[in-house]
């Protein structure tokens, strides 16, 4: 669908006021299309010309207030509409095309039954893939859908279901919502419900996962009813879209999308193998995330994409803070400090860094690439910091306020700041300003100067990047920590506010004894690069595995990745660590993602001589997390597919796929298998022989994933070119199996074999980028991307493709981002 700019949605919004859409679907057809009538009714201002989204593959008809519409007036993916009345019906008789990339309306065939299956994805700006409309997040309308459908179908929209008869299906007309917001899903989906507090619940799942949906449906319908009380306790408004209905569909984009009243999450949701605490743990977050939406987003939207932060730093904050406040998942605040915010972080120091509520958002392929580490990570982060701030009650007030204000309407920052300043009696413009419409990050490093064993001095320093000269306020905590009889004890945890300044002495520490660990952040309030002073630092080695309190270990573990990073500690000195300290770690998070975050570290900043030794330590932590884990736990899990991914002994992978010395308690399931003949295949220990004979026992959708996958990463000639011929040019192939035939594709273990496809991805992404689009586009082109290929030449590759004007935005995004990662992990090597 073409670009819509923030310009063109202004103008158009000053024109037209819609009022409602009865789309009428036939889903009845075999082939790649189906039949959408659609009635939309609007005002506009009369005399009035303009445009909506529409792209048919074929015309029947279009009329417009009873006079027919010449089908030229449909190009470029926009339907246009002159001489508007102030009442208007446009009324459009068409055939559309069925999506295979996550967006419009997506058809998947489950290769181990055959069913097919429908989601419709219209975000961003795919509304016209399924029904003229348009498609700008402040022209919202009521959605009345009507579908025809094979009669053994099970068919679900936002709207209650009014009437079904045989085939044909019949919804109530939604509330007030944005064109992005309308869903559906339809296709043979197994389905279970249930009710809680006057809201009748629903999930659904293609056939083939029902099992494990029936296995899985008491904790996922407990979570979803655990925080909508939460929600009711803090929210005035209750949950506004009557049915809570949750579809777990395959090949989604997203983790999830916040439809209302009928939310799609990817079905990885509900694996079929082994599901670890980390992954129930993420499930219960993304459910509250969801949720969250349902009111900032779906009741309250914001007017443009400028704001999209109203939608996801809210989502997040109040994902990872209800399900923390309502489930059994309490340390969703570790995995946030661990796992999230290291994402901001990140997406912070890079290139196309951004204001968490840019003023100004261009257009719509823009808006797409700001759903990163800002807009959820950075975001949630500032907002945790202002609840603290302001107080719950005073925040709680001002988005009561909020929603009463702007009910099934939209908003703004300035909207949401002045609902806030008002319950809390504080003005919020300075801390707007530097928290909100500011880029980047800062750097708070602890100095601590001793006078023998006590304190003359300890000062907090705060730093900016030179070209991101804001020093900001800051609250946060600063643990003294005591190591006596072999165990650690926080002696005192001070939490301050800090000035925007560039160094702050603490107060009451000169005159106290040292400390012999003292934390920086200590509960993790603060958003910023943390850096333990000097005496600090040396002791984490000894003390990080005696800290009892897991989110104050995950702050440092965080720190220690982020320096290597950042080239200043060398990435020889974390393996050791992870060896000596990560063995002892108890909270399956911090062992999941310390063993991942140092296995990209080996792959891009070792050299070719250093990696196998250091994948060799690596591999010895997992292997001991494995031997010390309870048999069957999710830490044994975890670790030992950190073990499989670090690992150089395939004999002893091989030994493990005939079920010979495995560690008791480890079940070798479907996915393991094929995550361990993937390393096999990695290191050239398995061929495609293996790969079709592991297929034949498993045609299931994973099973061609993991395929996809692991043809890819064969060190073979052949493989490789059928595997970047897919990449590159093949557009029947779906979205996930292009991301995972990437994801295969660059090994470190292959350099040598990989090297002519450096310059062939700077050569072939742009022809990529034109035949598959939004957010399928991005992440191929990230996925594809040659992270490991770590060298200057890389980088000149880059820097002549980045030189080209035509070069399509969200490739320059890709490349200008991973380019920056390189030239780190070069500096550093
Ligand atoms: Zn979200």
């Amino acid at each position: 669908m073409p670009t819509l700019t923030r310009a063109e949605a202004a103008t158009r919004a000053s024109l037209v006021d819609v009022e409602s859409y009865h789309v009428d679907l036939d889903l009845t057809g075999t082939g790649d299309t189906f039949r959408a009538r659609t009635v939309a009714r609007f005002r506009a201002r009369p005399g009035a010309s303009t445009f909506c989204e529409f792209e048919p593959a074929a015309i029947t008809s279009i009329t417009l207030n009873g006079q027919p519409v010449p089908h030229t007036a449909v190009t470029g993916g926009r339907l246009a509409l002159t001489g508007l009345a102030e009442v208007n019906e446009l009324v459009t008789d068409a055939t559309m095309a069925y999506s295979n990339n996550g967006e419009g309306l997506h058809r998947y065939t489950d290769p181990a039954d055959g069913s097919v299956y429908l989601y419709q994805h219209l975000f961003i700006n795919n509304g016209g893939r399924v029904l003229p409309c348009f498609d700008q997040p402040d022209l919202k309308a009521s959605f009345r859908v009507s579908v025809t459908a094979p009669a053994d179908w099970t068919v679900a929209t936002n709207g209650q279901l009014v009437s079904r008869d045989g085939g044909r299906w019949e919804f109530a007309a939604t509330e007030r919502i944005s064109t992005y917001l309308a869903s559906l899903i339809a296709g043979p989906w197994h389905v279970r419900t249930d009710e809680h507090d006057g809201i009748p619940l629903a999930l659904y799942i293609r056939a083939t996962l029902a099992e494990q949906l029936d296995a899985q449906a008491p904790e996922i319908f407990e979570i979803t009813k655990q925080c909508l009380d939460r929600f009711h306790e803090m929210f005035e408004i209750r949950y506004p879209f009557g049915h809570y209905q949750q579809a777990f569909a395959p090949e989604f984009n997203f983790g999830a999308m916040e439809y209302p009243g009928l939310i799609v999450l990817r079905d990885e949701f509900v694996p079929r193998s082994t599901i670890t605490e980390t992954e129930r743990e993420h499930r219960a977050g993304v459910i509250a995330h969801e949720m969250a939406h349902q009111w900032f987003g779906d009741l309250v939207t914001m007017a443009w994409w400028d704001d999209l932060w109203l939608n996801e730093s809210f989502a997040e904050y109040l994902g990872s803070r209800v399900a923390a406040e309502a489930t059994r998942f309490t340390g969703t605040w570790t995995t946030f400090a661990i796992h999230r915010k290291a994402w901001g972080l990140r997406a912070d120091q890079r290139p196309s860094t951004h204001p968490v509520a840019p003023s100004e958002v261009a257009d719509t392929d823009e808006a797409l690439m700001n759903f990163d580490g800002i807009s959820y990570a950075k975001g949630a982060s500032v907002l945790k910091q202002l609840v603290a701030w302001l107080g719950d009650d005073a925040f709680l007030a001002g988005v009561n306020a909020h929603f009463k204000t702007h009910a099934y309407g939209n908003a703004t920052l300035a909207d949401l700041l002045s609902a806030l300043s008002k319950a809390s009696g504080r003005d919020l413009s300075g801390w707007a300003e530097l928290w909100l419409r500011r880029a980047q990050v800062n750097t708070l490093q602890l100095e601590a100067r001793r006078d023998g064993d006590v304190y003359a001095e300890v000062a907090l320093v705060q730093t900016a990047p030179e070209d991101f000269p804001t020093l900001r306020p800051h609250r946060i905590g600063i643990g003294l920590y005591d190591h006596a009889g072999g165990a650690v004890t926080r002696r005192e945890l001070i939490e301050t506010e800090i000035e925007a300044t560039g160094r702050t002495v603490l107060p009451g520490l000169a005159g106290a004894r040292a400390a012999d660990l003292v934390l920086v952040n200590d509960g993790d309030l603060a958003y910023g690069k943390i850096r333990l002073d000097d005496d600090s630092s040396a002791a984490v080695p000894l003390l990080l595995p005696l800290l009892t309190d897991s989110l104050a270990r995950a702050v440092i573990w965080a720190s220690v990745l982020d320096a290597v990073v950042d080239g200043e500690r060398p990435v020889a000195e974390l393996v050791t660590l992870v060896l000596t300290a990560l063995p002892a770690e108890t909270e399956t998070v911090i062992v999941e993602d310390v063993l991942r975050a140092t296995r990209g570290l080996v792959d891009r900043y070792a050299t070719a001589e250093t990696r196998p030794a250091a994948l060799d330590l690596v591999a010895q932590a997992a292997d001991r997390l494995v031997a010390s884990s309870e048999p069957g736990s999710s830490r044994q899990l975890v670790a030992a597919r950190g073990l499989i991914g670090a690992t150089l002994d395939t004999a002893r992978l091989r030994a493990w796929l005939t079920g010979a010395a495995v560690p008791p308690g480890l079940v070798v399931d479907a996915d393991l298998r094929w995550l361990i003949l993937y390393r096999l295949t990695v290191l050239g220990a398995a061929g495609v022989d293996a790969i079709e004979a592991e297929l034949a026992g498993d045609r299931t959708a994973s099973g061609e994933q993991w395929a996809a996958r692991c043809r890819a990463s064969l060190p073979d000639p052949a493989a490789k070119e059928a595997a970047w011929a897919a990449v590159v040019g093949d557009a029947s192939l779906s979205n996930r199996l292009v991301e995972l035939t990437a994801g295969g594709f660059w090994q470190p273990e292959q350099r040598e074999l990989l090297e002519p496809y450096v310059s062939r991805y700077f050569a072939e992404m742009p022809g990529m980028m034109r035949i598959r689009s939004g957010m399928s586009a991005e992440k191929t082109a990230l996925a594809a991307y040659p992270t490991v290929m770590v060298s200057a030449r890389t980088r000149e590759l880059a820097a002549e493709l980045l030189a080209r004007p035509d070069l399509h935005p969200m490739l320059r995004r890709v490349v200008l981002d991973n380019d920056d990662d390189m030239r780190r992990a070069l500096a550093s090597s």
